[in-house]
């Protein structure tokens, strides 16, 4: 299966690909930690971006549309499916994914993760990543087992530098202007699977599954 997870900034993208990853075996692709990889190796690619994702605008779609269609083809051709947790976030984006269809790139479902600008700020505010595995966590929702260090790997957790108040609201304008016309473009494809993502982090993995058909085993003790 081909996925693609969407939702405004927050809304539990990366939380939720765990369990994709796991259920599909697909190669989880998130266009921000590919991002923020070139900016931290100074790439021309994030030499490019870094002052859109500083503002929390998009980084121009011919940028981002040549990163991921190589990454897609790559990933065709070692007859993997992928999960996509970021991308499309334009009409531009979503038409160029269209155009590699044909050869083997199909959309199979898209889960849209429902989630209100307030509960987003609430989030994206508590939020703490790690540097090493990108697994988030939160402050008061999502608390690490020892505070400030990852459970996977033990490396002590940051604050990203876009999760700060003034750029949250500006990631929003742009998720309501640019990325929401997305989710109705995948409507009208007819295969939009639309989950409300307030509810706590298992019961939307639970809506997830069943959306997809599947069911999740309880987690061993
Ligand atoms: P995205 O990848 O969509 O930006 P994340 O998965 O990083 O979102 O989640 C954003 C923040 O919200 C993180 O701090 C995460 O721990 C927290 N979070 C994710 N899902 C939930 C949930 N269902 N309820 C409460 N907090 C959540
Ligand atoms: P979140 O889901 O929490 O908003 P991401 O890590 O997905 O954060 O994205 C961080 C930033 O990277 C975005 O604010 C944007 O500047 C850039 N970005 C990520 N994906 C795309 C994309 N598909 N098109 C354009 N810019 C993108």
């Amino acid at each position: 299966m081909n996925l693609i997870l969407i939702g405004p900034p927050g809304s539990g993208k990366g939380t939720q690909s765990d369990y994709l990853v796991e259920t599909f075996g697909a190669v989880h692709l998130s266009t921000g930690d590919m991002l923020r990889k070139h900016v931290k190796d100074g790439t021309a690619i994030g030499k490019k971006a870094k002052s859109f994702m500083d503002s929390g605008a998009l980084v121009p779609d011919d940028l981002i549309i040549e990163m991921m269609t190589e990454r897609l083809n790559e990933i065709k051709a070692e007859k993997k499916s992928w999960l996509l947790d970021g991308y499309p976030r334009s009409l531009k984006q979503a038409n160029a994914l269209k155009a590699l269809a044909a050869s083997g790139n199909a959309v199979d479902a898209v889960i849209y993760l429902d989630v209100s600008d307030n509960e987003v700020v609430r989030r994206l505010s508590g939020r703490r990543t790690c540097p090493v595995c990108k697994r988030t966590y939160h402050i008061e929702f999502m608390k690490p087992a020892v505070e400030g260090k990852c459970d996977a790997d033990g490396a002590a957790l940051i604050i990203r530098d876009d999760d700060k108040e003034s750029t949250i609201r500006n990631r929003l304008k742009t998720y309501h202007s640019q990325t929401a016309e997305v989710v109705s473009f995948y409507r009208k494809e007819g295969v939009l699977k639309a989950i409300p993502g307030e509810s706590a982090p298992s019961d939307v993995t639970q809506k997830v599954a069943s959306a997809l058909g599947k069911s999740v085993k309880p987690k061993k003790k």
